[in-house]
């Protein structure tokens, strides 16, 4: 396992994934409409999406990330009012990560905000799934094995892991939500229209 440095693209906001491996997370590619407009809220989709509109997230828990630096930074939209609550730094529009609520054991953490660059693969494996194709840029082949949806077997996967971490009690401390469960910032509504 390894220490992951975080960092958003301006250097305000820093941290540390802990315990990371291709085993203590699940790295997968979403390329749903709601990945997609938050890419867009933040007005920074080339940045953020691949080619085919996919975001890559490494799914692990709250009590693995560690805020180190820049904390006020930290701003949370929801795309609906009970949506996401994806996290991000208002100094230089860099997605965080994506959480549920203050009791699930989630995170998934954008790519933008891992600083490690050319030790991706290494560290948290290839990605494992490719999902919600349906909402794919239509114009680029998606990559072989891709999901049009978000098949049950790979939810329940995730399902399974949350139910473990948070038999570990993973979902806490989290730098996203206090141990009232109140998130850090209020989060913005902002509806994709
Ligand atoms: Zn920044
Ligand atoms: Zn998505």
């Amino acid at each position: 396992m390894v220490e992951v440095a975080l960092k958003c693209s301006c250097g305000q906001v820093e941290g540390i994934a802990h315990d990371i491996s291709p085993q203590t997370g699940l790295r997968l590619v979403c390329h749903c409409d709601d990945c997609q407009a938050f890419a867009k809220y933040l007005n920074r989709e080339d940045a953020i999406l691949d080619r085919c509109g996919g975001t890559d997230v490494f799914q692990t828990t709250p009590s693995q990330i560690e805020i180190t630096q820049g904390k006020d930074q930290l701003r949370c939209v929801r795309l609906k009012p009970k949506g996401l609550f994806r996290w991000y730094t208002d100094c230089c529009k860099t997605p965080v990560a994506n959480t549920i609520n203050a009791s699930l054991p989630f995170s998934g953490i954008v790519h933008n905000f891992m600083d490690d660059k050319g030790q991706r693969d290494n560290n948290l494996g290839p990605v494992r799934f490719s999902v919600m194709g349906k909402f794919a840029k239509s114009d680029v082949p998606l990559p072989k094995g891709s999901h049009a949806k978000f098949p049950l077997s790979i939810i329940m996967n995730i399902f399974a892991r949350m139910i473990k971490n948070k038999i570990l009690g993973r979902h806490k401390p989290s730098p996203f939500f206090g141990n009232d469960g109140a998130p850090v910032c209020e989060p913005i509504i902002h509806n994709k229209g």
